[in-house]
């Protein structure tokens, strides 16, 4: 198997290889897209949300009675002729199912497509018992004579050209392929493959589903291969995952309408399978197939009983995790995962593939939070990443930089201490930016120190931070209508004061009294993003405390990330004792755009509009963490002209201390987002999350882009009628 994850310098090094491949950029960026619109179009005419919800309440019911559904399955399956066996770990499965071969006298073996003979590295366990095995799904052929694994769970191929599979077949064949002509390319794999379907005596399937109520296990796919694999050779052996077990063919029917939507954007696949009991088979003399199931735990059954990542066992493996992954999109499945890919790709490393392969891995999520939007399971995916990060932190030691962020924000007054000293020791390096009026960034870094940030100007800290000018800009309000409190964040404490300094101005315009906690501290996302479990819950319980005495109204923050630890991720890793304040906490805490829109209810009777175009970038944590979409789009057409942005809810690349361990992709994310920007024409962008404006307004200064970024915070503080 190939292994982008033997270290750290390996993995960034197949990164760069991966990014400086033309034709795998292309490729996923066209399937990127083309994916996005087709999916949302096949899901509007079902009840996406109620399904997911469905699937998941039905694939929990299964986990919590697996012994029962895999006795009953068991039960079902053996009155209709099948052998049903259970087995502990990868070697068990591939020693039995070499021994049900022999037993049978079976040289040739086919295979349909099955992530958990993947897992179980069942190919070469049966090569080196002396049997010859053939893939017959066309992707997992090719990347069988390639010797490679899938680089995605759904599409094992979708990282190869025509060219190169013209070349494999080529070698296949003894006969030169000419690369064009795809046609003549699937005709000639078809011509191999039915050879090798006519000389099989064992297929081995995979299985989407096994159901608990009559004993069947299902195939879905697009080609038939599957069809032929369970039906043609006189043996079948069915590899299946405990999580595979459902408990009725409802479950199924349900799962059946997100499945293929969510993999391929498609209704249904051309085939979709099943098979209940051994079916007739006349090359046997009782004219009964051999049929076999094989139940692999591997892990599965203590996963069942972990609280959080139990979570697992929802999984229908449809892939599409991977296919809205901003990160797979740029490197591939191969770099993305390990057997399997995208987000439950680096989830199930951790369990199956080795604690070391995940540790890098893991680093490698941006915490965007697309998957969790998509998944058919209606798995917390960023969350289950956040915590083996934590749990790996635990059990191997903190990284380098993961501990020192540790050691100075755990002491808030300390944290604020090296700020400070930080705003006078950049003095030298700093100067006002070319793009955006005022902004003061770093513009005389030595490369030196930049490295491969120097893809984006870095801000300057202030050098009075908001903290330091609140006693003098805090409003005196008579008879305010509501009372809030800010939480700043670091960033718009330190580095962007003025963009709560243009919250304040407008909540003091609508008459909102406003208090700003001295205490309040980080809000822990940088720590979690490192693995900082223990500091991350100290810097919580600092925050809950210093807004214990206001007990305001709501508490405001300008910063998306923020808002979202906040407001979810505290309830995450705090609960237990005390767990009620934290959520009173948490039901108070509220984005900017939607305290102005929802709340105080601004409109365009409130503000002067101005004919500047004005676009918009969708932070991460705001449109998919909170669901905020609709309030900050309103809120700058009201108050200027609103040019919608290509792909505007995708990543920046910003992602926090990512930038910094992963600045190759970071960097291509800020690019891609910044050309359409660009294609735009407005003279000005604007964002919800101090980190967004980080990067892209470092990244426009860095190309000189005409752009002006900032807060939507200061946009509507500047046109609103006084
Ligand atoms: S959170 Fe974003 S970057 Fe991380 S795995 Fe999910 S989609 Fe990929
Ligand atoms: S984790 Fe969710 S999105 Fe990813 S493969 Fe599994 S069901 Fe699909």
């Amino acid at each position: 198997m190939h292994d982008a994850l033997q270290s750290s310098s390996g993995y960034h090094q197949e990164i760069d290889e991966a990014l400086h491949d033309a034709f795998l950029r292309k490729t996923l960026d066209k399937f990127a897209v083309e994916y996005r619109a087709s999916r949302a179009n096949v899901f509007q005419e079902v009840d996406e949300r109620g399904l997911i919800r469905q699937i998941a309440d039905r694939k929990d019911y299964a986990r919590q009675h697996l012994e029962e559904l895999y006795e009953q399955f068991k039960t079902e399956a053996e009155k209709r002729g099948v052998h049903v066996h259970r087995v502990a770990t990868p070697e068990e499965a591939n020693a039995l199912i070499a021994r049900i071969a022999k037993e049978n006298n079976v040289r040739r073996v086919l295979k349909s497509k099955s992530m958990t003979a993947e897992e179980i590295g069942l190919n070469p366990a049966l090569e080196a018992e002396g049997l010859i095995v053939d893939e017959t799904d066309l992707g997992e052929w090719i990347i069988q004579l390639r010797h490679e694994g899938p680089s995605h769970m759904v599409m094992p191929a979708i990282h190869l050209s025509r060219y190169q599979v013209a070349e494999d077949f080529t070698k296949a064949t003894g006969e030169y392929q000419e690369p064009e002509d795809i046609q003549r390319l699937v005709k000639v794999a078809r011509v191999q493959l039915r050879r090798k379907f006519i000389a099989g005596e064992m297929g081995i399937s995979g299985c989407n589903f096994a159901v608990a109520e009559n004993g069947a296990v299902s195939t879905l796919t697009n080609e038939g291969n599957a069809r032929m694999v369970t039906t043609l050779p006189r043996v079948h052996v069915v590899i299946a995952g405990l999580d595979k077990l459902v408990a009725t063919l409802d479950d199924v029917m349900v799962a059946l309408q997100v499945l293929p939507r969510n993999a391929t954007a498609q209704r249904i696949t051309s085939y979709f399978t099943l098979m209940d009991g051994a079916g007739e088979c006349q090359a046997n003399p009782d004219n009964k197939k051999i049929m076999h199931v094989v139940f692999l735990d591997n892990g599965r059954t203590e996963i069942a009983k972990d609280p959080l990542f139990s979570q697992i066992f929802r999984c229908v493996r449809c892939g599409a995790c991977a296919n809205v992954c901003p990160v797979f999109r740029l490197v591939g499945g191969h770099k993305m995962g390990y057997v399997y890919i995208g987000a439950i790709g680096l989830i199930l490393t951790y369990f199956f593939h080795g604690k070391d392969r995940a540790r890098i891995l893991c680093q490698n999520c941006i915490g965007c939070q697309s998957c969790s939007n998509v998944c058919a399971g209606g798995i917390d995916l960023p969350r289950l990443v956040r915590e083996i990060r934590s749990r790996l932190t635990q059990e191997k030691g903190s990284d380098l930089l993961g501990s020192v962020a540790s050691m100075a924000m755990k002491d808030r007054k300390t944290f604020h201490r090296l700020l400070k000293f930080a705003s006078f020791a950049q003095k030298p390096f700093t100067g006002k930016s070319d793009t955006t009026e005022g902004a003061r960034m770093q513009r005389h870094l030595p490369m030196l120190f930049l490295g491969k940030q120097g893809f984006k100007a870095l801000p300057a800290i202030a050098d009075k931070s908001f903290r330091d000018r609140w006693p003098q800009i805090r409003p005196k309000l008579d008879k305010p209508v509501m009372r809030v409190a800010l939480f700043s964040g670091c960033a718009q404490d330190f580095m962007y004061p003025e963009e709560l300094e243009a919250c304040v101005k407008i909540l003091a315009a609508k008459n909102v009294a406003v208090d700003f906690p001295m205490e309040q501290t980080c809000c822990g996302l940088p720590l979690e993003m490192m693995g900082q479990r223990k500091t991350s819950i100290e810097v919580a319980r600092q925050n809950i405390a210093a807004f214990r005495e206001l007990n305001p109204d709501y508490i405001i923050t300008l910063c998306a990330s923020c808002a979202g630890q906040l407001k979810h991720h505290y309830q995450d890793i705090l609960a237990g004792p005390g767990e009620e304040e934290v959520k009173q906490f948490a039901s108070k805490i509220i984005d900017f755009s939607s305290f102005i829109h929802d709340v105080l209810k601004l409109e365009a009777k409130d503000f002067n509009r101005s004919a500047e175009k004005v676009t918009y970038h969708a932070s991460c944590h705001l449109c998919r963490g909170l669901q905020v979409r609709e309030q900050p789009r309103a809120l700058i057409n009201d108050a200027a002209e609103y040019v919608p942005c290509e792909e505007e809810e995708v990543c920046c690349g910003f992602g926090g201390s990512y930038s910094v361990k992963f600045p190759e992709i970071s960097s291509r994310l800020l690019e891609k987002k910044l050309k359409n920007v660009e294609a735009t024409g407005a003279s000005r962008l604007v964002v919800d999350c101090p980190g967004c404006v980080m990067q892209l307004r470092g990244g426009a200064e860095k190309q000189g882009l005409k752009v002006k970024v900032g807060h939507i915070a200061e946009l509507l503080a500047e046109n609103l009628k006084q």
